[in-house]
């Protein structure tokens, strides 16, 4: 395929066009280069002949970055890259060894905050469109790119804009904004993530702390919460609320073949953390299958009394905990907090206050549907192998695109798992930019030729 040919020899624009990119601080949670960036990508979006606008939902709020590109030959598919401008701040600087926003090249690697998250995906992505352009004349499929600047503060707009541009955003597939390659040079294809319920549960008993010689006298509020907490869950790991579990779908059988297949070193994972077992005594398989399907409750942070060196005795006047539950397909994360309301009053525990931070509905494509084959085989073609992951155990904005647009939505990128995204000397790797590069433009053949 001529696509494939331009891309190993134009590997040095595609170096010099992420340098450009990470020259251009984009910190969202500082706001800083925000616009200059956006300014930036459309640029380069227009450059490669891309159509390009910048979209709008108001003055506080980061521009969408948005490209088309129309196919002649099979204008009737169209596939959405997804991606983001934005970076994690590069704080501590003194950790890093060249400059976070220079871009600096040693050996196969491009080091800069952002060089593999997220910027090093979306170049991948406009050079694969670059690469059919310049040898066909033509995509194979329509091409739109979402590109936005607010995800690494939680992509708290995207679903806003998703619903403002449902029209123009329609589309048959999505490709998520990245995807991580193994030690082994395997891509992870990754199908899904889990939702997230965050909240953060409260006594306050007495207006101050007190001499803990009152404690035959005052209710401490930690002993309190402590047994109000032990009612949400069993030592297994099993969620104890009243219909928590009414709506979840068990694995199907494809999705056990494929968690099945997935590699996981037990052993590598435990050393790793310095564990002698999992939860609920889990082995590999189990282990693997919780990963993917199972809910979680866990205490996050707790709170109370003095916890400082040496010893105080005092009897706390209030006491706090911080809970994330992940969620999987099917819950409903307002409706789980009404299940954790009723749990409370209902086990008498009325005056344990509830505050929620945080909502976010899991997401999952099927693995039966044809988008997945089509970006396998895409996959294996140019790597030579490629793991199916029927859902990442974390959590991202997948899930109104799949619910606003109605799309199958698939990661899959270049990012090595240990490029140190969000961390000091991030990186990318120069061979997989190019082999992911040229694994676009497979999934855009495939997407294209196959229904
Ligand atoms: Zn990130």
């Amino acid at each position: 395929m001529s696509a494939l040919k331009y891309v190993n020899s134009h590997m040095d624009d595609l170096i010099s066009d992420l340098q450009t990119l990470i020259r251009q601080p984009s910190v969202s949670a500082k706001n800083e280069g925000i616009e200059e960036c956006s300014m930036l990508v459309q640029k380069i979006l227009k450059r490669t002949g891309i159509k390009s606008e910048i979209l709008r939902l108001g003055k506080e709020v980061a521009p969408i970055v948005y490209g088309e590109i129309r196919s002649k030959q099979n204008p009737s598919r169209t596939l959405m890259f997804y991606n983001h401008y934005d970076v994690q701040p590069a704080e501590p600087f003194e950790l890093w060894d060249s400059h976070p926003f220079s871009g600096t090249r040693k050996g196969n690697k491009i080091f800069g905050r952002g060089a593999s998250d997220d910027k090093g995906e979306l170049i991948t992505r406009i050079k694969a469109v670059e690469a059919y352009l310049k040898t066909a004349k033509d995509v194979p499929c329509n091409i739109k790119f979402v590109i936005e600047g607010e995800e690494e503060i939680g992509s708290a707009h995207i679903e806003e804009y998703l619903k403002k541009y449902k029209q123009k955003f329609s589309c048959d597939g999505v490709i998520w904004e990245f995807g991580y390659v193994d030690a082994k040079n395997r891509p992870i294809i990754g199908l899904g993530m889990k939702g997230l319920l965050f909240v953060e549960l409260s006594v306050k008993e007495s207006v101050r702390d007190a001499h803990s010689s009152l404690a035959v006298l005052i209710k401490n509020p930690a002993w309190r919460l402590i047994e109000a907490v032990k009612t949400l869950r069993s030592s297994d790991g099993r969620i104890l609320i009243k219909d928590w579990y009414k709506e979840v779908t068990p694995l199907s059988k494809n999705d056990l073949k494929i968690i099945h297949d997935e590699p996981f070193d037990e052993q590598v994972f435990k050393k790793e953390f310095g564990i002698k077992s999992f939860v609920g005594d889990k082995k590999a398989l189990d282990a693997k299958k919780a990963l993917v399907g199972d809910p979680t409750c866990n205490i996050a942070g707790f709170v109370s009394g003095y916890t400082g060196e040496g010893a105080k005795t005092v009897l706390p006047g209030e006491a706090l905990v911080k809970i994330d539950f992940r969620l999987v397909p099917k819950m409903d994360p307002k409706r789980q907090v009404s299940r954790l309301r009723n749990h409370l009053k209902s086990k008498g525990f009325s005056d344990v206050k509830i505050k929620v931070f945080h909502g976010e509905a899991a997401a999952r494509t099927a693995s039966s549907h044809p988008f997945v084959a089509q970006v396998k085989d895409a996959a294996d073609r140019v790597f030579g192998r490629s793991i199916l992951n029927v859902s990442n155990a974390g959590t991202g904005p997948m899930h109104p695109f799949v619910k606003v647009l109605g799309a199958p939505c698939i990661s899959i990128g270049s990012t090595y798992m240990f490029s140190r995204i969000h961390s000091p000397n991030e990186f990318a790797r120069v061979d997989l930019l190019k082999k992911t590069t040229k694994c676009m433009c497979m999934i855009m053949h495939n997407f294209g030729t196959n229904q």
